[in-house]
């Protein structure tokens, strides 16, 4: 057989080099020369290859497709990216949110489920995950929070003491650690798992009517989990699992879809729904506003490279095209800055002219320079200018979509709504919607995670907040939880617990 015509290689000046295997040196036996501006160029770029990894969401991968409308929304945006009969090209890039770059797919963690659209209208990207909700509601505790499930700073270990310290410290994480320690906290496959705006978002329509919004992006490979032991199990066999299994079967042609539904509440609902619907931490339960229909999500390309097309990658909540606004949710409004910022920090301040995030419509931005700039500016640098410059639109953009407030300036809670508190939408995820089945798998997931390290009196404020969850399901835990600790070292364990000793004593 012939072999395939290659290319030669080249420096990256394009200059053709005379060898791929040997250094310039004086003789066979002689010094490496400092004039070997080829072999120094590839010593150079391997010692800056790798960007500093995001923090968090570090270890994921992605695939790109497209999203194709299905049912009319007009009525609720004008957003062209979700008009009747429209295509647009996407990318979506799935993660875990706490491990490094090289850690477990299969760690129960939840996920991210990071969306670009590259619309008729510029860029939107919706920065989601595999859970409608959250662990926190004020972005004030997001860094504390992200810091509990990282690494000590003695010996450099995650630890599950310093989790539940912070979670039983934060009831209002009681519904999100809910949602983790159940049968969703390790999806089987990226494929396997829905992903949700968890945000509320506002929509406006043509007229200028404005609605809030949540997504629902629904697998339609269907939902499928691994248990603890199958996720340690695959953690030890195979640590890129999720990464694997998407890129062969987009490599095989088995291309995965999600269907996009949304959740639409009407403007003047939000004031006195029953739950404060700008809350992080709370769902609105399908009965009240149902799911409507969108659209579907299909990946069918995998990248080439995964540095420059995923890496590379810069996801950002405030990319938003016209129809589409934020909604008065702070962890969103504090994400509207961070997103961008992380970029500009981890791969630099033009990190938007990369392919991978570059709009396919033509940019006229005033932005200039700054290292790496490739996009040619022209003047004028300025505005307002007579010079023919790009001017602002404001006729055909219309007023942002915006929503009333008043208030002295504080540092307070959210206000609360008839149903708001922290336990009861945990209460009815463990007694409504999970079977017993599902009750006994997240009993046994607690109690493992729990054994694994968390010491009084974090223990105690853990059995107290699934009490406060579920008062069965909080015993069921506790029982657990010192049975094992009795097993293993009875005497430690009436050290550790006194009080229960003389109950039993009692008993
Ligand atoms: P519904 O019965 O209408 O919806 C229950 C939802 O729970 C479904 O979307 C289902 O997803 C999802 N679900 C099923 N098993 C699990 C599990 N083990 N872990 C997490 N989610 C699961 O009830 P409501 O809308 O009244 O909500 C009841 C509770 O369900 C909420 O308190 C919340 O904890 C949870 N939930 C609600 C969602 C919402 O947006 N309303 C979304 C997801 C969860 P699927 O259809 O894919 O099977």
């Amino acid at each position: 057989m012939a072999e395939p015509t290659r290319p030669a290689t080249t420096t990256d000046a394009g200059i053709p080099v005379e060898s791929d295997e040997h250094s310039l040196t004086v003789g066979p036996a002689g010094p490496i020369l400092l004039q070997d501006a080829y072999l120094i160029e590839q010593m150079a770029q391997f010692n800056r290859e790798r960007i500093p990894e995001r923090q968090p969401h570090a270890k994921g991968s992605g695939a790109f497709g497209r999203f194709e409308v299905t049912n009319d929304v007009s009525e609720y945006t004008k957003a062209a990216v979700f008009q009747p009969g429209t295509k647009t090209d996407m990318m979506a890039r799935f993660s875990t949110v706490a491990g490094e770059r090289g850690s477990p797919d299969t760690w129960r963690d939840p996920r991210g489920f990071a969306l670009k659209f590259y619309t008729s209208e510029g860029n939107y990207d919706m920065v989601g995950n595999n859970t409608p909700i959250f662990f926190v509601k004020d972005p004030m505790k997001f860094q504390h929070f992200i810091r509990s499930q990282k690494r000590r700073a003695d010996n450099n270990l995650r630890d599950h003491d310093m989790q539940w310290d912070f979670w039983t410290l934060s009831p209002e994480s009681a519904h999100q650690v809910t949602w983790l320690m159940g049968d969703r906290g390790i999806p089987r496959t990226w494929r396997h798992m829905n992903g949700y705006s968890s945000h509320t978002y506002m929509w406006v329509n043509a007229k200028g009517q404005e609605f809030w919004v949540k997504y629902h992006f629904k697998t339609d490979q269907g939902i499928e989990f691994f248990t603890q032991h199958e996720g340690d199990q695959m953690a030890a066999a195979d640590t890129d699992y999720h990464m694997r299994d998407l890129f062969e079967h987009i490599a095989a042609g088995d291309y995965p879809s999600w269907t996009l539904y949304v959740q639409i509440m009407p403007y003047s609902d939000a004031a006195n729904y029953r739950f404060n619907p700008f809350d992080l931490t709370k769902v609105w339960p399908h009965g009240d506003y149902p799911l409507i229909e969108v659209g579907r999500m299909t990946l069918d390309r995998n990248p080439t490279d995964n540095h420059a097309e995923i890496e590379q990658a810069a996801f950002q909540p405030n990319n938003l095209v016209p129809g589409i606004g934020p909604s008065p949710d702070r962890m969103l409004l504090a994400r509207l800055f961070s997103y961008a910022d992380a970029h500009r920090a981890r791969i630099g301040a033009n990190y938007q002219q990369l392919p991978v995030n570059a709009p396919i419509v033509p940019v006229h931005s005033y932005s200039k320079d700054g290292a790496m700039a490739y996009r040619k500016v022209t003047d004028p640098v300025y505005a307002p200018n007579s010079k023919g410059g790009p001017a602002a639109d404001t006729m055909n953009y219309g007023s942002p979509p915006t929503w009333q407030t008043d208030g002295e300036i504080t540092r307070a809670a959210y206000v609360s709504h008839a149903e708001d508190d922290d336990w009861t939408q945990p209460g009815t995820l463990v007694r409504e919607v999970m079977d017993d089945a599902a009750r006994e798998r997240l009993v046994d997931n607690v109690v493992g995670h729990l054994l694994n390290g968390v010491t009084e009196p974090v223990l105690q404020r853990a059995f107290e907040y699934w009490k406060n969850i579920d008062k069965n399901v909080g015993d069921r835990i506790e029982q657990g939880v010192r049975a094992k600790q009795d097993e293993k070292d009875p005497k430690a364990a009436q050290q550790a617990n006194p009080a229960r000793s003389s109950m039993q004593a009692k008993a």
